[in-house]
């Protein structure tokens, strides 16, 4: 795949990264609210691995949908973005633009979906908050 174009859903998926966290600094404040330790400093411990712990207890969704992002991101940073992690092919673009944290070409998904390592439909949608990552935003330069 183009540098041009995985640095797009780059910017996207760091987007949506974004929204997740956003929308999570209120649970975060509410439940350091909770917690009631007024010596506590809450731009302290909003960093982003107590803030992940809280999404854990609260949220398992969408920590696991932060987690999937994380991992995206991972991958686009040592360049083996758009590469299925089971077999090393290529997902498709189609496949990327639908599921941008896809892990696992079509081929490799059912297969995982048949032995009954993943549930079927696990990643049928993407679950981004973001509106679907449009052709315009990947194209070349
Ligand atoms: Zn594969």
């Amino acid at each position: 795949m183009r540098k041009t174009i995985i640095e797009n859903f780059r910017k996207y998926i760091e987007k949506e990264r974004k929204l997740l966290v956003s929308q999570n600094q209120k649970k975060l404040k509410d439940y350091l609210e909770r917690t009631n330790d007024e010596n506590r400093d809450i731009a302290d411990l909003a960093n982003e691995e107590y803030e992940s712990s809280i999404m854990a207890t609260n949220n398992t969704h969408q920590y696991r949908h932060l987690n999937e992002i994380d991992r995206a991101l991972d991958k686009i940073e040592d360049g083996s973005y758009g590469n299925c992690d089971e077999c090393g092919g290529e997902i498709s673009i189609d496949r990327l633009k639908a599921i941008p944290n896809a892990s696992f070409c079509i081929s490799c998904q059912e297969k995982r979906e048949k032995s009954g390592l993943m549930e079927s439909g696990d990643e049928a949608t993407n679950g981004f908050n973001l509106p679907p990552i449009s052709s315009s935003m990947l194209k070349d330069g």
